[in-house]
């Protein structure tokens, strides 16, 4: 079935529905190249757990809901925690579809960073393609992504060249980036707003740094994302002085961009190896500066003195510098970086040239 339009089959994180936020980054990942997609004339079904929701742009795409618990994220597991999967997860009955559809499109895009859909790849007949989107946060994780690597390559791609270093793969990786469609974000030229920070509300994030980079400006920072770690948020609310972070909850896109981009600056504190991070380019995308730590994806998408800086990883002290250096940069070569970077439809051309390239010289028998 190998024509210029394909037949596709997407399936979402078993994390939380789509919508939730729980997905992190993944969902809007996912919402922006279903869009690509769809424009350069391909066949979409979405598999995704009960109570997702596409916007309307991807309603061209049939979206096929599957019942059953959320599968736990290896995020917050030990390096060497075993692999758990449900009796009566999401993540079962996502790939029991997902095989069977399978049989007839001609490629199954899985999303989820999850051990199941990985190790079924070789043995299966569907070809299974993955866009991996985490660094190296398990062991055997790791250890069977490499071993893919090594009989087929072309089956696994990342987003950014820091993200897949955390892996021993053979030959050079397949790095696509990631997609964001400009038109839902509006650019401000003028800087002057607060300092604001944007992601789960999780300790691989580092908020506390960017909290203390206000409080040594004196000043307030503007906080949206999902409360996934309620003890944690409340001990750096207790370490700094009161009103310093201004909680502004888990947003709509087109509510986050309204606020997001009143900012002077987004401060990004990774303490993880960040595969991407949206919301660096995301605040771009509206003409605010990011200053980062140069860990993980961040380190990849921001040119320190044109787009923001990047100071060394967990220096508060070089943040705090940074951050009141943010009048220097021209809001205009953010939004430009973005146009040129990291497009929805220019990251779909890729995913389509990355799956196409894969069916042609797949290594795994058929049928
Ligand atoms: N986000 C959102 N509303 C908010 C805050 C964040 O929709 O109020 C989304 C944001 O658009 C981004 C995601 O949350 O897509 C966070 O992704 P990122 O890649 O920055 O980090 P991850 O959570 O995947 O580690």
């Amino acid at each position: 079935m190998k024509t210029t339009s394909l037949k596709l089959v997407l399936v979402s994180t078993p994390i939380g529905y789509l919508g939730s936020g729980k997905g992190g980054g993944v969902e809007l990942t996912m919402r922006s190249l279903i869009k690509g997609l769809l424009s350069l004339g391909h066949k979409i079904t979405l598999l995704a757990p009960q109570g997702s929701v596409l916007p309307s742009d991807c309603s061209a795409a049939e979206i096929r809901h599957v019942p059953g618990i959320d599968q736990p994220s290896w995020q917050h597991q030990e390096v060497s925690a075993p692999v758990v999967i449900p009796p009566d997860g999401v993540l079962l009955g996502l790939w029991e579809q997902a095989l069977e559809l399978g049989k007839e499109s001609d490629a199954v895009l899985n999303f989820s960073y999850d051990w199941l859909p990985i190790w079924l790849t070789p043995r299966v007949e569907p070809d299974l393609f993955h866009l991996i989107s985490m660094g190296a946060v398990s062991q055997v994780m790791k250890t069977l992504i490499s071993e893919l690597s090594k009989s087929d390559p072309s089956r696994l791609a990342f987003h950014t060249y820091r993200q897949a270093s955390d892996y021993e793969l053979f030959g050079e990786p397949v790095v696509l980036g990631n997609g964001f469609d400009l038109n839902h974000y509006d650019f401000q030229p003028l800087g002057g707003g607060p300092l604001g920070w944007a992601g789960r509300v999780a300790p691989e994030k580092g908020l506390e740094d960017a909290v203390a980079v206000a409080a040594a400006l004196g000043d307030r920072l503007l906080v949206w994302g999902v409360m996934e770690d309620p003890e944690y948020a409340k001990k750096i609310e207790s370490n700094f002085p009161p009103g310093t972070i201004d909680w502004r909850g888990f947003l709509s896109t087109a509510e986050l961009q309204s606020q997001l981009r009143t900012c002077r600056a987004l401060l990004n504190t990774p303490k993880w190896n960040e595969a991407y991070g949206n919301v660096v380019v995301e605040a771009m995308a509206c003409g605010v500066p990011v200053v980062a730590y140069d860990r993980g994806g961040p380190g990849e998408l921001i040119n320190s003195g044109f787009t923001g800086w990047l100071v060394p990883p967990d220096d508060v002290v070089a943040m705090t510098e940074a951050a009141s250096q943010v009048g220097m940069i021209d809001r205009k070569e953010c939004r430009n970086w973005v146009e040129n970077s990291a497009s929805h439809d220019g990251f779909a051309r890729r995913v389509e040239s990355w799956i196409k390239k894969g069916i042609s010289t797949t290594k795994f028998p058929k049928g």
